[in-house]
């Protein structure tokens, strides 16, 4: 395991490759959700950064998150070109669950496929900037949710392999987005909703698709659940009104007053910006 660093004192600078930032819920629901840069072994604690001047530069280099050898160019966030390639998370059925390939002996990596693909999944509900509908692996859940800055999320069904999540998440899309437009979450103006209600609305409207769908695949493949919604704040002290991102690729230097972290974004008083994108890139963070 790499050692840790806690660089939490203001001032001080640490250097390390881009991980996508670790969230974390709080104690209680009512508090926010706790934020880490991850650039190499160090770890900068930003709940306490916010009001705080705030600045990344990349270095101009680039490791592959997956081998580590150095990459001009990012491929799906944080890849070399031969990894983008090769692994069967960077496949395209990883986004389109609904075109797993594996039983046609495809599979980029089958072991690793069996291992991630074949194991439960929840479809969800979630409003990051308005109702989406969402799949994750049952272990990715509240992180999944974090990630999207989703205020609200509610897991719905349960199904057994990621290929019969890609089935049902296509269903659901008949009815509802499964995108977030980023601007209109990180403009923090997204209304609370009933989500119970938009489960009950959505399984009665969907469920003639429903049943083809266990017809197919099983009776008891698509599980209904019964949870309560849950219900994330985010450490937000300025919400942006005019959202302008900025981009290491253009311009290296990323400094300003940090205002908020919300989802995978940093917001600065300079504009925003999205860490999940440099995966991957050698930052300095002062
Ligand atoms: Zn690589």
């Amino acid at each position: 395991m790499p050692r840790v660093i806690e660089a939490a004192v203001p001032g001080f600078s640490v250097q390390g490759c881009l991980s996508k930032m670790a969230a974390a819920l709080p104690g209680r629901q009512d508090q926010p959700v706790v934020y880490h840069l991850r650039a190499g072994e160090h770890r900068v604690a930003l709940n306490e950064r916010i009001g705080e001047p705030l600045s990344l530069r990349w270095t101009g280099a680039i490791a592959c998150t997956h081998c580590g050898r150095a990459t001009k160019k990012s491929f799906a966030q944080g890849h070399c070109y031969p990894c983008f390639k090769r692994l069967a998370q960077c496949d395209t059925c990883i986004m389109k669950p609904e075109t797993c390939h594996f039983f046609q002996g495809t599979c980029r990596e089958p072991e690793w496929g069996e291992r991630h693909c074949f194991q439960p999944h929840i479809v969800y509900l979630a409003n990051s900037s308005g109702l989406k509908v969402g799949i994750t692996r049952k272990t990715q859940m509240p992180t999944r949710w974090l990630d999207q800055g989703a205020i609200q999320a509610l897991p719905i069904l349960e199904v057994d392999t990621r290929q019969q999540s890609g089935f049902v998440e296509m269903l659901f899309k008949e009815q509802v987005a499964d995108r977030t437009n980023w601007r209109a979450m990180l403009k923090g103006d997204v209304e609370t909703m009933d989500l119970s209600a938009e489960r009950d609305r959505l399984l009665t409207l969907l469920a003639d698709g429903l049943h083809q769908l266990r017809e197919t695949h099983g009776a008891d493949a698509i599980r209904l659940l019964e949870q309560p919604a849950q219900h994330f704040h985010y450490p937000v002290s300025v919400f942006p009104k005019k959202v302008v991102s900025h981009n290491f690729d253009k311009q290296p230097l990323v400094e300003g007053v940090l205002q908020g972290v919300k989802g995978q974004y940093l917001i600065l008083d300079s504009g925003v910006i999205n860490l999940r994108k440099f995966t991957g890139y050698e930052i300095q963070v002062s």
